[in-house]
């Protein structure tokens, strides 16, 4: 599942995520930012045009499937 965190400190409202993913960030007022923190995982790709589009580097993408396996997955550094 994907998880994204966007900085809004950071933010500068350039609008390039909405131009990359409109159908998870999009402008509420034409200035404030509004995105869908848990979009679906077939949104990836958007998702991550969105991340590298943002000039000031403000989006950050997590997995929550990945962030389980790495908990569960500490025992495989065991050999
Ligand atoms: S591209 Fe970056 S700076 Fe622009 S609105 Fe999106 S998150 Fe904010």
């Amino acid at each position: 599942m994907l998880r994204i965190v966007v900085d809004l400190n950071r933010c500068e409202s350039y609008a390039q995520c909405v131009f990359a993913a409109p159908t998870v960030f999009w402008m509420k007022d034409e200035e404030s930012l509004e995105y869908d923190y848990a979009p679906d995982d077939s949104l990836r790709v958007q998702v991550e045009r969105a991340a590298a589009a943002c000039p000031v580097q403000a989006i950050s993408i997590c997995c929550l499937d990945e962030q389980l396996e790495q908990q569960g997955g500490n025992h495989s550094e065991q050999q």
